[in-house]
């Protein structure tokens, strides 16, 4: 996936300008879909129109190559370290699973 980068800060949203310098974002490179969970939630009740998943977790994953954090949906269970992938990008959300335990 690619990240963009400015002022020392990468992020997988683009942004049209960067907020602490102003400037125009130009700089971003691919980087790998792999990450840690840094944190996460388990939604037990989902909006109406997730509610056939749950429970399910939202995760914040740390990419693996970047600064950058990301936020996803995995099905399973995770905790904080696991090794975790993209799955697919459903709808604009980044759907993860697990790829080793912490
Ligand atoms: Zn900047």
């Amino acid at each position: 996936m690619k990240v963009y980068e400015c002022c020392g800060v990468e992020s997988v949203t683009k942004k049209v300008y960067c907020s602490t310098c102003r400037q125009e974002i130009k700089n971003e490179r691919e980087v790998s879909d792999k990450g840690t969970v840094y944190s996460f939630t388990v939604i037990h009740i989902a909006p109406e129109e997730f509610a056939h998943l749950a429970p399910y977790t939202v995760a914040l994953v740390q990419l693996r190559d970047s600064t950058a954090k990301l936020t996803v949906r995995i099905q399973e269970s995770v905790q904080i370290g696991d090794l975790v992938q993209l799955e697919e990008i459903k709808n604009g959300t980044y759907i993860y699973q697990k790829v080793r335990t912490a």
